[in-house]
This record gives C-alpha cells, sequence and structure tokens, in this order.
C-alpha cells in the first residue's frame, strides 16, 4: 500500500498517528521493518528526523510497486520490461491456476458444458450437475423478464430489482453504510439485523447443538432478538457504550434502535458516529459469545460481575 503526503514534519507525524489509529482499531500492524518512506525536497536533517520519528526506514527512488517502477521522472519503456514480460507470462499461461478463481470456473464451465454452443442456446445435459441445471434455469427466468420488460436497454440493476423482493429503506442505512464505519462489525451488523448469525437456536434447528442456551447470561435461548438487546450481559455493554456517547438508549431491539438513531436531527457526523458505535456494540457483543462458547474457562458470572462493576463506576 502507498500513503502520500505533503512534504513536511507535521504532516508526516498526523500521517503516522492516523496509522497508529487504524492499528488500534482493526488490529493490523504497519512493519516498520517492510515499510520505507521516500522523501523529496527535504534537507538531510528533516530526513533524519523523520527516520527517527517514523522508525521507518529511508528508501531511494525509484523503487517497484507490483511490477511497476515508481519514480518522480517518466518512466521509460525499457523500465516497463519487467511488467510487460510479467503480463505476457500471465497470458500465455491463461489455463493454468494463474487465473482468479472465477477465470478458471469460466473456462471449466466452456471446456465442459457448453463447448462450442452459444450460451443463450446451451440445454445442460442429464448428467450435469445441480448447480448448473439452476444456473441455466436462471438464465431462462432472467431471459423471460428481460424480454417483458417495455425498456429495450437492458440494466442488471433494472432485473435485479424485478427478482428481488422489494423492501423498504430504512432511514438509517445512509450513514450506516458509510467509509466511517469499520468493514467487519458492519458486515456482523448487518447479518445481525437479517437474522443470519449462527445463533444457537439456529444451531439447534440443524441439529448442531444440544442446547440453545445463551453463552452470556444462561438464562434464556439464545436468538438474535436476545442477544441484540434483551440479554442481560449485552444490555449493560449497550448501556455503557451509549451513554458514553452521549445517547440514553431505553430501547431493547436492534432495530428499533438503529432507527432511532436514523431519526436524530442535527450534526451527521454525530449520526454516524453513534451508528458506527452501535456497530460496534453488535460485533463486540458477538464476539464476546464466540469467546465464551470456544473457551469454557470464561466464566459468564466473572464476566457479568465485570460488566456490573463497570456499570456502577
Ligand atoms: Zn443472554
Amino acid at each position: 500500500m502507498l500513503l502520500f503526503c505533503s512534504g513536511d514534519i507535521d504532516s508526516i507525524s498526523m500521517m503516522i498517528s492516523g496509522l497508529k489509529i487504524f492499528s488500534d482499531t482493526i488490529g493490523l500492524q504497519v512493519s516498520a521493518e517492510k515499510s520505507e518512506i521516500y522523501l523529496a525536497g527535504m534537507s538531510p536533517r528533516e530526513h533524519e528526523v523523520i527516520k527517527n520519528v517514523s522508525g521507518f526506514k529511508i528508501g531511494k527512488l525509484p523503487f517497484t510497486y507490483l511490477g511497476v517502477p515508481i519514480d518522480t521522472k517518466k518512466i521509460t519503456p525499457i523500465e516497463c520490461e519487467l511488467l510487460i514480460d510479467k503480463m505476457c507470462r500471465r497470458i500465455k499461461s491463461w489455463s493454468s491456476w494463474n487465473l482468479s478463481y472465477s477465470g478458471r470456473l469460466q473456462l471449466w464451465v466452456h471446456a465442459v458444458y457448453i463447448k462450442d454452443q452459444k450460451w443463450e442456446d446451451h440445454n445442460p445435459p442429464i448428467t450435469a450437475s445441480w448447480i448448473w441445471k439452476g444456473i441455466c434455469k436462471l438464465r431462462d427466468e432472467i431471459h423471460a423478464i428481460v424480454q417483458q420488460q417495455t425498456s429495450t436497454q437492458y440494466k442488471i440493476k433494472g432485473v435485479c430489482r424485478l427478482l428481488m423482493p422489494a423492501e423498504n429503506n430504512v432511514n438509517w442505512s445512509r450513514n450506516f453504510w458509510c467509509r466511517y464505519s469499520v468493514p467487519k462489525p458492519r458486515f456482523i451488523t448487518w447479518l445481525a439485523m437479517r437474522s443470519r448469525l449462527y445463533t444457537r437456536d439456529r444451531l439447534l434447528n440443524f441439529d448442531l447443538v444440544q442446547d440453545a442456551t445463551c453463552v452470556l447470561c444462561s438464562n434464556d435461548i439464545e436468538t438474535h432478538d436476545h442477544l441484540f438487546f434483551q440479554c442481560l450481559c449485552s444490555v449493560m455493554i449497550l448501556q455503557q457504550i451509549t451513554q458514553w456517547m452521549g445517547y440514553d438508549s431505553t430501547s431493547h431491539s436492534l432495530h428499533s434502535i438503529l432507527h432511532k438513531c436514523g431519526n436524530i436531527r442535527g450534526n451527521r457526523m454525530k449520526k454516524r458516529a453513534l451508528l458506527v458505535a452501535i456497530a460496534a456494540t453488535v460485533y463486540g457483543v458477538w464476539k464476546l459469545r464466540n469467546d465464551m462458547k470456544d473457551d469454557p474457562t470464561l466464566d459468564n458470572k466473572a464476566v457479568l460481575d465485570i460488566l456490573r462493576a463497570l456499570s456502577e463506576k
């Protein structure tokens, strides 16, 4: 990854603190051994200060990034030779493992099923796998839909809307699916909203567990509604977070909490920060539940005592 900033010590210090916040939030650490700083238009003294402040080595231009030479000057055809060689080798070995998963799948489908036919005319053989038969059936359904459309212009978005059931937009989505929210908590919250996490009530339905009792409180069946947020343990965590954010939430339903957050008037940044905090809480509760499930030494009574002590502070 390449990061750019203005050639002064203040900007570089700000970028390094940004990297630290990133590491503290995501957990990924920047490797000082594998990282280099490239400086231009700065004095040797400034080079030394930046080297000491950042802990990174000072690199020299030109360097190669993903096979492409990076320099302050215009790159020459000779410098691009390595890149051209790499591209040629990749094109020549298109049938090898260098292809992406979808590329290999496409190659396999053409070699095994479609062969020299047109995709529109292909009928799956009886011996074809059920997945392939399903794809061909879906193709026919889409084809029928496209033909019914009054618009002559084919749009994937239009077909997708016709195939998917219409759902109302929620008032918090714009501020939730923004660049401020961290992807993993955001995704787990989305799964929780759709009741798609593998909670113990679902695992019991699949016969994968014998007991659906909540790992966190041992007081009720572990469902999505219970975990977010009717469970004594998750409620205490949510209260801590929302109070810290200056928002008083009395709701015990994730849907209702997000809806209320969407209705907050005023500062958009505050609203986004609150939604980010709620997503982080959902992720934190889910992670705690997984940690407790996987580690029998983690006692739910001890966890509850810690949470009670925190809420009494
Ligand atoms: Zn519980």
